[in-house]
């Protein structure tokens, strides 16, 4: 019999939180759609749980850890990003914390893939004067026309696991992909992609041979019809190579004027007020975002400027937003599964209670000796 431990979870995650049940665990879920307060967290936490379950849009600071000073074991973070979380402070504390990667790779690329297409081929447009019968007639170009993604040139900024899932979405595109990564370069990975163009291209699946290889961030900028972003949230001090605001007037001025920009990353990983300029003053073509500075996008956004709004998709933080994806029990298919089984493996002591064998315990470095 496991000892009753004690479990809060800031937002419900579905069957999973049974699966803690059946166990033996006493779990309170949170029961409201919207995020409760930091100070109901704190509260919770200073009564003695011995697991938290968060998401994206809970801050997790030394607050909190505090609060759980002797009595919090582990914070399992429903999602892949940890921006929420400040590392440096759960360290200071000794407090694992775990997170969601790999189980969301696959929708999160196929989402951004989706959005770059529902863009450049204007989509939304198109489908608002069939509802508004302003469909007309049938013309060679009005009222307007959009741009194909098949063959063109495809920047992929980040190729971590999101990053080259969405790669391998574009191979079937006949898309040629420029890598740009300043941590860590995939070489195996794209020689296997270069190999699968060669392949594509000798038995006449293709009448361009396609390439992939990696460049640096301003020659990815400059060549690309197409900018997808996967990188994680990084603030100035947090990485040799921040990410925040990566995207701003100056580099987003690198872009080809008739370049799309897809953003499924971090909302602050793009300046937004820079992003609407280049909309409105079209320093390019248009950006499809599925995060923002400020979640949900505040009223008067200038992103949502009805001048832009034909090559500016919105989307409310819905890339992992798929059934499978978001409830499974499973912990190599399921966000819910995987977030249940990397507190488990806390409070209960796998691997031989080693945080650092733990695989989704983010924070290793914290227990090593
Ligand atoms: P990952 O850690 O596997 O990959 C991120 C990559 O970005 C790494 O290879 C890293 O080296 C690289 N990187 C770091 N700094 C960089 C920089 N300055 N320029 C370019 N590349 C840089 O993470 P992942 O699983 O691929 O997820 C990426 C991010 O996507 C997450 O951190 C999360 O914030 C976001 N995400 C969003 C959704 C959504 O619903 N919209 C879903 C899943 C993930």
């Amino acid at each position: 019999m496991n000892k009753k431990f004690r479990v809060f979870a800031t937002c419900d995650i579905g069957e999973a939180i049974e699966l803690l049940r059946k166990r033996g665990y006493e779990v309170e879920v949170y029961p409201q759609p919207e995020a409760p307060q930091k100070k109901l967290i704190v509260e919770k936490v200073k009564s003695g749980i011995d697991g938290l379950i968060t998401t994206l849009r809970d801050p997790i600071d030394a607050e909190v850890f505090d609060a759980g000073k002797g009595t919090l074991k582990v914070v399992a973070q429903y999602a892949v990003g940890f921006d929420n979380i400040n590392r440096a402070d759960a360290n200071r504390y000794k407090i694992p914390f775990t997170n969601t990667a790999d189980v969301l790779t696959e929708a999160t690329a196929e989402f951004a893939f989706f959005m770059m297409g529902t863009l450049a081929r204007r989509m939304w447009s198109a489908e608002h004067l069939t509802r508004e019968n302003r469909w007309g007639f049938w013309h060679p170009y009005l009222p307007f026309l959009g741009d194909e993604v098949t063959g063109k040139s495809v920047a992929v900024i980040g190729t971590g696991r999101i990053g080259l899932a969405f790669i391998k979405k574009c191979v079937g595109f006949d898309m040629n992909v420029l890598c740009y990564d300043p941590a860590y370069e995939n070489h195996a990975f794209v020689k296997g992609i270069q190999e699968i163009n060669d392949l594509r291209h000798a038995r006449g699946l293709t009448k361009q041979k396609a390439w992939i290889k990696y460049v640096g961030f301003e020659v990815a900028l400059q060549g690309a019809d197409f900018v997808s972003v996967h990188v994680p949230l990084l603030r100035q001090g947090e990485s040799a190579t921040p990410t925040y605001h990566l995207f701003n007037e100056q580099t987003l001025r690198l872009m080809k004027a008739t370049a799309f920009l897809v953003n499924t990353s971090r909302g602050p990983v793009i300046d937004e007020a820079a992003l609407a300029r280049a909309l409105r003053e079209s320093w390019i073509a248009g950006a499809a975002l599925d995060v923002y500075e400020n979640e949900p996008l505040p009223k008067d956004s200038p992103l949502r400027d009805p001048a832009i709004e034909d090559r500016c998709r919105l989307m409310p933080h819905f890339a992992s937003a798929a059934r499978i994806t978001r409830l499974s029990t499973d912990p190599e298919k399921g966000m819910a599964g995987r977030c249940v089984q990397g507190l488990i493996d806390v409070l209960e002591g796998n691997y031989g209670g080693d945080a650092t064998k733990m695989p989704y315990v983010v924070n290793k470095e914290a227990f090593g000796r």
